[in-house]
């Protein structure tokens, strides 16, 4: 019976909804083989005022919070755990990366995240899976002892084995990588471009940790990243400092989510779909920048002459253009734009009926797999991108920060599911590119080849999350592989 089932406890950190969503689906996928798995997430230290944290009360509005309370909602099976907020570190003047800022309030939350794993009777408590970058949490539950441990990592195997040559590649040791390219420099942009600066000195280890546990689960599937998963399976062509190997790597993906659930429930469906039904049939153009992404407003004026001129039909996410970028803002959900301030004079009523600007958020997956989505301008977090290939729709590739600008590279490249827009490296892409590329996905023969090759992924997807396919294997080698783990520590052989 149900008191006997294996529990699965899954930590994303404060990652936001690239990395909370595919580890909710990475949940339900330890719901269907017949586990119990709970997702333990975070209350943010934000609030409006510091008495808020008098007695550390949980704040009850936390899962209605807009980004975690959709994931959440979107998952009714799955159990989300929350760690109440705890005071932050005073953080006022601190000119440390936000992305460090983030680990040290993690670190905060460690005694919590430990009593709750202790709450789960051992005997039932099968493994503990952790976000690639939240290796504090590897710690905690690494002390439990006897516990398997994994990492997950939610941006590709490309990607990731970019990233784990970093300390090699900063250590001036530019060997390796042979599978992916030469450009592993270029590749890794950001990182490598400032040596000196605290986030660079503190990734290497940060990666090293998350290379440290019994296995990865990697959000993608095979065929998709052969030649990186390759690159992670050999250990010539992966050089971690002191000739380590990696552990397995399970390519369990695509994690996406069908954008079925909220109609399944019978909830209202969201107004973009509404509209999407009655526009033709492959005719819309996406457009959508994550759940972080935002433009300057005068790339959002490019971006609105370009789309005129293409005078092809478009569903457009825009967001609150940036502040000054901190902690605060990262963590917040910024406030809803205000369109008619934004977008020039008379744009929305010269395209009503033909194209719709949605404020902060689209129901994106659900959105690309409508049959009236033709093309995807997208941001290449590597879950739009993984959603866009379930949804067999081709990307025009137009990057903000971070992996995404390497992500756009292997998209564009051995991925081939989507085109490169020019300009963003200069900090403006032009009207006519926008015009140029939607033109080119829309009409062109390029455009058609490009459908054929994602529509060719999206069946290589679907084949390898079926029974005997690449992923349910990888899936299935990977329950076995950790059964062997808590056998040979129940006997006492406790590595
Ligand atoms: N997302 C969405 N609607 C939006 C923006 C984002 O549903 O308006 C979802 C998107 O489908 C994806 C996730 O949020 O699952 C964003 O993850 P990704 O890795 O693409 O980018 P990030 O937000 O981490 O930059």
């Amino acid at each position: 019976g149900d008191s006997l089932k294996q529990t699965v406890v899954l930590c994303p950190g404060i990652g936001g909804a690239g990395h909370v969503g595919p580890m909710a689906q990475l949940a339900e996928l330890f719901l269907e083989h017949g586990y119990d798995a709970t997702v333990v997430l975070i209350e943010p230290p934000i609030s409006s005022s510091d008495s808020d944290f008098a007695g550390s009360r949980p704040s009850v509005s936390f899962l209605e919070h807009q980004l975690l309370g959709r994931i959440a909602a979107a998952h009714p099976s799955v159990s989300f755990h929350v760690l109440p907020p705890l005071p932050p570190p005073d953080f006022a003047g601190s000119d440390e990366h936000p992305f460090l800022l983030v680990l040290r309030l993690l670190r905060r939350y460690n005694e919590r995240l430990e009593a709750f794993l202790r709450s789960v009777p051992r005997a039932r408590l099968h493994s503990v899976v952790v976000d690639q970058f939240y290796v504090q949490a590897i710690d905690v539950a690494a002390a439990l002892g006897g516990v398997p441990v994994y990492t997950f990592v939610s941006s590709g195997a490309s990607a990731l084995a970019v990233f784990i040559q970093i300390p090699a590649l900063l250590a001036g040791r530019q060997t390796g990588l042979k599978e992916l390219g030469d450009t592993p420099l270029e590749l890794a942009g950001d990182l490598l471009e400032h040596p000196e600066d605290d986030m660079c000195r503190a990734m290497p280890d940060i990666l090293k940790r998350g290379m440290e546990t019994h296995g990865v689960l990697v959000n993608t599937f095979e065929s998709l990243e052969s030649r990186a998963v390759q690159a992670l399976r050999d250990p010539l062509s992966i050089s971690l400092p002191g000739g380590r190997v990696l552990p397995p790597i399970y390519c369990v993906g695509p994690l996406v989510g069908n954008g079925k659930s909220a109609r399944d429930r019978g909830e209202e469906r969201a107004e973009c779909l509404a509209w999407l039904d009655a526009q033709p049939e492959r005719s819309i153009v996406f457009l959508c920048f994550g759940s972080m992404g935002s433009l300057p407003e005068e790339q959002l004026r490019e971006i609105v002459a370009g789309l005129e001129a293409s005078g092809r039909r478009s569903l457009w996410v825009v967001r609150t253009p940036p502040g000054r970028a901190d902690l605060k803002k990262i963590l917040e959900q910024r406030g809803e734009p205000d369109l008619d301030a934004l977008l020039p004079e008379g744009f929305l009523e010269r395209t009503r009926g033909r194209g719709l600007v949605v404020r902060s958020w689209a129901p994106q997956a659900a959105v690309l797999r409508h049959p009236a989505t033709a093309a995807f301008v997208t941001h290449c977090g590597w879950n739009s991108a993984l959603e866009g290939v379930a949804a067999g729709v081709p990307m025009l590739c137009w990057p903000l920060y971070a992996e995404q600008l390497m992500n756009k590279v292997f998209m564009a490249g051995d991925m081939s599911v989507g085109v490169g827009m020019e300009g963003y490296a200069a900090g403006l892409v032009g009207a006519g590119e926008v015009e140029a590329k939607v033109r080119l996905v829309m009409d062109a023969e390029q455009g058609r080849e490009l459908r054929a090759r994602v529509a060719a992924r999206r069946e290589e997807a679907e084949v390898g999350l079926m029974l005997g396919g690449s992923s349910q294997r990888a899936f299935a080698q990977f329950l076995s592989d950790a059964e062997t783990i808590r056998e040979s520590r129940a006997l006492g052989q406790v590595k």
